[in-house]
């Protein structure tokens, strides 16, 4: 039997209320799903601004550009130099007279290489560092008989009486004389990350454990007592070692790593790397750039729309010398158009300090975040296991709202905010900043008379 005109008429009204309804239910049934956006904001990448060695013209020339353009940035910094500082580059081992007349009958080998180069530059002679330098460098890339070699000269020198007697650091710890710790202390003010960067700017794969730990440990002390646990989070070991011996030395001691970090969910492309970021399975990747004065400012500007576009990239760029002084040393204009640049990608790029984008990618991995529709409210719940006294940043919540609510009032202990409903293809949403560990808190549509 066919249905007649009026029946087929009452199917396809029923058709049509049917499809309503599950397009309505397919809103309500998302109604309060949440989740923690990629980056701080819901933009769509991050860039921090990195400088190293803590050259005086950092400070003097690059940081008033940052200051007027209100970019935050993170300086590591050798804490030797700092006018006020309690420790300096020393020796932790035996008398060096004992290591100086044992190499006049013990060949350098691999049962004395690290205490031979850890011991280079303090041997009471200038001009030795240098030895240090190199040698660590040759160790590293697994050069062993060339760095033994060097060392068994060195010291030949030594016993020779061929260097004049006294004591000097390597370049980047000079560059780095004039600053004291009350200039930090107002830059720290100031919304700037200050990190590590060792004690002297030694090699450290050419350190043995205890003198990687005193270059490590006492500049941490230095920049705890100075200015507080905020600043003993980021380190960069010096020259962007990888160091497989030197890093797990120095995971013990800081958390996070601009050298590298052990994180499965993140994928690092160093400077040397000629690689671009191109897709992963990761959540993230954190792609390092070192502009030299060889490196054309549309290919930096080119790394910047990079990760403006993607969204799960971190672009860290690295910075050293600045108009003259340090190495591969960029004239402070060029750095004025190019952060100017920065900013006006503002909208999809999250502008922060290493430390920060760190804590933020890590609380995020780590979050566990519920939201429940209820009747006339929405409440979410945002909670992580890190320690709370390293990973304190809030989050960015994004949080789906019945199809209806216009504008919407977030509570969260004493805060409160309006928000403005966003839609994409799954519906409408809120984003808004939440503190880990706290208040439930609760979503409610504004009722406008
Ligand atoms: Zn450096």
């Amino acid at each position: 039997m066919y249905p007649s005109r009026q029946n087929l008429k009452a199917l396809f009204l029923c058709a049509i209320i049917s499809l309503g309804a599950t397009l309505c239910k397919a809103q309500e049934s998302t109604a309060g799903t949440t989740t923690v956006t990629e980056w701080q904001y819901g933009k769509n990448g991050a860039v921090s601004l990195t400088y190293d060695d803590a050259s005086r013209n950092q400070f003097l020339k690059a940081l008033p550009v940052m200051e007027r353009l209100k970019m935050p940035a993170t300086f590591f910094v050798i804490t030797g130099p700092i006018t006020g500082s309690k420790y300096q580059g020393k020796f932790v081992g035996r008398p060096v007279k004992e290591i100086i007349q044992e190499s006049a009958t013990v060949p350098t080998s691999d049962q004395n290489f690290l205490e031979r180069c850890s011991a280079a530059g303090y041997l009471g002679y200038m001009g030795t560092i240098s030895y240090h330098t190199k040698a660590g460098g040759m160790y590293d890339s697994g050069k062993k008989e060339k760095a033994f070699k060097l060392m068994d000269s060195l010291y030949a020198k030594v016993r020779h009486g061929d260097f004049k007697p006294g004591y000097e650091p390597c370049p980047e710890y000079k560059e780095a004389i004039g600053s004291t710790w009350d200039d930090f202390r107002k830059d720290a003010a100031e919304g700037y990350e200050i990190a590590s960067h060792s004690i002297t700017h030694a090699t450290m794969p050419g350190l043995d454990e205890a003198n990687i730990k005193y270059e490590l440990e006492k500049s941490k002390e230095e920049i705890l007592r100075e200015l507080g646990p905020k600043y003993t989070f980021s380190c960069e070991v010096p020259y962007g070692y990888e160091n497989e011996r030197v890093m797990q030395i120095a995971y013990k001691i800081y958390p996070a790593f601009r050298n590298r970090m052990p994180e499965p969910w993140l994928k690092e492309i160093d400077r040397a790397s000629k690689q671009t970021p191109g897709t992963t399975d990761k959540d993230y990747i954190q792609w390092q750039r070192g502009a030299t004065t060889k490196t054309p400012l549309p290919l930096m500007k080119s790394w910047v729309d990079t990760a403006a576009t993607k969204n799960n990239t971190w672009l860290v760029l690295v910075f050293h010398g600045i108009d003259g002084l340090g190495y591969e040393a960029l004239p402070s204009t060029l750095l004025d158009e190019y952060f100017q640049y920065i900013k006006s990608k503002d909208e999809q790029l999250w502008v922060a300090t290493f430390g920060d984008v760190t804590r933020y990618m890590r609380e995020r991995e780590a979050a566990k975040v519920s939201g429940a529709k209820k009747s006339n409210n929405i409440t979410v719940t945002l909670s992580h296991s890190l320690d709370k006294s390293m990973y304190y940043l809030p989050l960015t919540l994004k949080t789906y709202v019945p199809a209806g609510w216009k504008n919407v009032k977030e509570v969260q202990g004493k805060v409160s905010n309006q928000l403005s409903v966003k839609k994409d293809e799954k519906g409408s949403y809120v984003l808004y900043q939440a503190e880990s560990n706290a208040e439930t808190i609760t979503l409610s549509e504004i009722q406008k008379n």
